[in-house]
């Protein structure tokens, strides 16, 4: 079965259209035609193979919206129907059998773990993946506009589950863009306290009409200073190191500074502003079937949108180009055209 699609043959150039022979379809696989695809920070690393380990023709993309058109012998009776819509993320196969498989933990697979890029992505007009990372779509949940909440929405909401986020929590968010914008939906939709922390003056009225509760300056040492002993929980999602000091500083007790953003310079944790407060640093990637639905229900039942621009899956290389440039208004997603 040919597949068409846009991949890099090589690191750093321009996608071309390609096709490739995807075989016979799994057993415990489905078939999904795109109708949308996301654009994330993380098909450029891959495409420009910044991490390392990239191979080439790649076909990147995991922010997939589209709709279940063929399903293997094993896939069928599990939910799923042929028409359905689905939304694929990150991950696109786990073992089903190690211990954190069994536990409902798929992402941190210890075997066989398979990513969306690497079975070959979403920037084409079909993609494969085990039905158990084929996310139902809930009803009423905008085929449109989701597509990023499979990749940057759940990598922000996964800290919220992590920390026991509720309505009396105190969170800030660092950085208000792709992830970041969403974080700040999500919290406002669970009703807890949100404060951005962005240096672009210019997003200040945007932010707060997203549902943040305040905005501060990140580059004013003053502001972040007076935040001191405020924040149950800190989430960056900034890929670029900062001075994370006064953010440990605006921790409450039992505060916790979370990163979800690649940042390459280890981070320079002073042992007191861990020690005094019991405050902890964490991380953590993307999220498991199970979460990755729980996100859905949610932005369903409260109209989370993302806040996203379009381009044709014909202009991929303009929207590349647009996103490298940083100027991507939060979040590009692809609309299929082939
Ligand atoms: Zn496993
Ligand atoms: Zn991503």
């Amino acid at each position: 079965m040919k597949i068409k699609s846009y991949a890099a043959l090589e690191a750093g150039k321009a996608l071309e259209l390609f096709e490739y022979d995807a075989g016979d379809l799994a057993a415990e696989d489905v078939e999904v035609e795109v109708d949308y695809c996301g654009l994330c920070h993380s098909d450029l690393s891959m495409i420009d193979n910044e991490w390392g380990g990239s191979t080439y023709p790649l076909v990147a993309g995991h922010e997939v919206i589209g709709r279940v058109v063929a399903m293997g012998s094993s896939a069928q009776n599990k939910g799923l129907s042929l028409g359905q819509r689905v939304g694929i993320g990150w991950s696109a196969k786990s073992c089903q059998h190690c211990d954190s498989c069994i536990s409902g933990d798929q992402v941190n697979c210890s075997a066989g773990k398979v990513t969306t890029i690497n079975n070959h992505g979403g920037f084409a007009e079909r993609l494969r993946a085990n039905w158990q990372w084929a996310i139902p779509l809930p009803e009423g949940l905008d085929p449109a506009t989701a597509g990023p909440l499979l990749c940057g929405g759940i990598t922000v909401f996964k800290p919220l589950l992590m920390h026991n986020i509720s309505a009396t929590s105190r969170v800030g968010v660092i950085g208000i863009g792709g992830l970041g914008h969403i974080a700040i939906k999500i919290l406002r939709a669970m009703g807890a306290e949100v404060t951005a922390f962005s240096s672009t003056a210019g997003k200040t009225d945007t932010i707060l009409a997203m549902g943040a509760d305040r905005v501060v300056n990140s580059r004013d040492p003053q502001a972040l200073a007076a935040l001191a002993g405020q924040f149950d929980l800190i989430i960056s999602t900034v890929a670029v190191s900062l001075d994370w000091l006064p953010y440990f500083n605006a921790l409450a007790p039992q505060g916790k500074f979370h990163t979800v953003g690649a940042v390459m310079k280890p981070f320079d944790v002073p042992a007191f502003s861990l020690i005094v407060g019991d405050h902890s640093v964490a991380g953590s990637s993307t999220g498991s079937p199970g979460q990755l639905r729980s996100l859905l229900k949610l932005a369903a039942r409260t109209d989370i949108a993302p806040t996203v621009e379009y381009f044709p899956m014909s202009k991929i290389n303009d929207a590349l180009d647009h996103l490298r440039a940083g100027k991507a208004h939060y979040r590009v997603v692809l609309k299929a055209d082939f």
